[in-house]
């Protein structure tokens, strides 16, 4: 097995579940994150001692909501992991932030911990889309929390946008789009809504009381994305990232380029490979069942045969602007991707076009 250099911590804690959300996140358990820390420490340190890591080039708290955790939790965990595991001095050390819990004191115990890149989920700045998501902040909370960010000295920070969102319009999803680009962020992830089963979004839209948004204005919005963004300098380095040069997410890039990466936390994946085959494994998801399983929360997991790890290899490396070198064994899908202008060979390497990367549903499935 290859060594770990990447980590994911995931913390589930919300202080409100929108309406669109399928992560592993709960509202209504604050009382459970010291034990939460407690069982993460004991998870981090057994893993540690069962499964080789290297040096760490990225450590990245997701959720769920991380900046939820009182400044003084968040720091023992970040202590915990500097103490615990070869942390490289210039390693991508990043914290999802909403702005309705994010403060000048958490950002000063954040930096203080090591953490150099926030992301902030914003989402959008529209009054009506942020309604249609049951998104608790308003577009003035987002603007003072990425300016607080930037004042305290936070030199990477992104932002989170959801387009294709019900009674959002090209108008309004183009005054969105300006207003996250004014902030002058280093990188931006635009979203499409999807509508999962299970949602009271999805289920608003099943009892006919949340209009479909049409193909074309998807599309449109989709567009005027890469519009906008490419005339500010963003490069859109993957099919929903955006980046200025030099910040690209090196933790996402990780998933893409299929690193191992250790997933600790209730619900977290992990991903290990000998550069061949590959396993996955995940833990359970209930943060109470979490606690009392760590620190062996591991709920189930698969192995990749050599064929399969590389049709995923291969349909992530396709949702980077820079491609990857051709595997064996798929020429006959590639030649029809190539066909369908969907890829692109270049210098050995295949790359995906605009379409492809539009469209890249369509690679997947002609892939895997
Ligand atoms: S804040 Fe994020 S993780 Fe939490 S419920 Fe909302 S969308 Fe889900």
């Amino acid at each position: 097995m290859q060594a770990f250099r990447h980590l994911y911590v995931h913390i589930p804690f919300c202080r409100h579940k929108c309406g669109y959300c399928d992560f592993n996140a709960y509202a209504g358990m604050d009382r459970l994150m010291p034990a939460y820390v407690d069982a993460l420490e004991r998870e981090l340190a057994f893993a540690r001692e069962r499964y080789p890591f290297q040096q760490l080039e990225t450590v990245y708290l997701g959720g769920g909501t991380p900046s939820l955790l009182p400044a003084s939790e968040a720091s023992r965990l970040l202590d915990f992991i500097r103490r615990n595991f070869n942390v490289a001095p210039d390693a991508e050390v990043t914290l999802e932030a909403n702005p309705a819990s994010t403060d000048a004191a958490k950002i000063t115990s954040w930096m203080e911990g090591g953490v150099n890149r926030l992301s902030l989920g914003v989402q959008g700045f529209d009054p009506r889309a942020l309604a249609v998501l049951e998104r608790k902040t308003d577009g003035a909370q987002a603007e003072r929390a990425f300016a607080l960010a930037r004042e305290l000295g936070m030199s990477n920070v992104s932002i989170d946008l959801i387009y294709a969102v019900p009674f959002q319009n090209l108008r309004t999803w183009l005054v969105t789009l300006r207003r996250a680009i004014a902030l002058r962020p280093d990188h931006v992830s635009t979203y499409c809504l999807s509508f999962e089963e299970g949602t009271l979004l999805h289920r608003r839209r099943a009892e006919g009381r949340l209009p479909e948004v049409e193909t074309d204005l998807q599309w449109d919005q989709l567009d005027a994305a890469c519009g906008e963004l490419e005339a500010a300098g963003f490069r859109r380095y993957e099919v929903s990232n955006w980046a200025l040069p030099g910040f690209e997410s090196r933790h996402n890039q990780a998933y893409w380029r299929c690193r191992p990466v250790y997933g600790a936390g209730a619900g977290a994946h992990s991903y290990a490979t000998d550069g061949e085959g590959a396993w996955r494994w995940w833990n359970v998801a209930r943060p109470r069942e979490y606690i009392a399983a760590a620190p062996s929360p591991r709920a189930d997991g698969e192995e990749l045969a050599a064929r399969k790890a590389t049709a995923e290899a291969l349909m992530l490396g396709l949702r980077t602007a820079d491609g990857m070198t051709a595997p064996h064994g798929f020429d006959a899908e590639l030649g029809r991707l190539q066909r369908d202008g969907l890829i692109l060979r270049i210098d050995g390497r295949i790359v995906p076009t605009r379409r492809g990367m539009d469209l890249h549903n369509q690679i997947a499935l002609a892939v895997l």
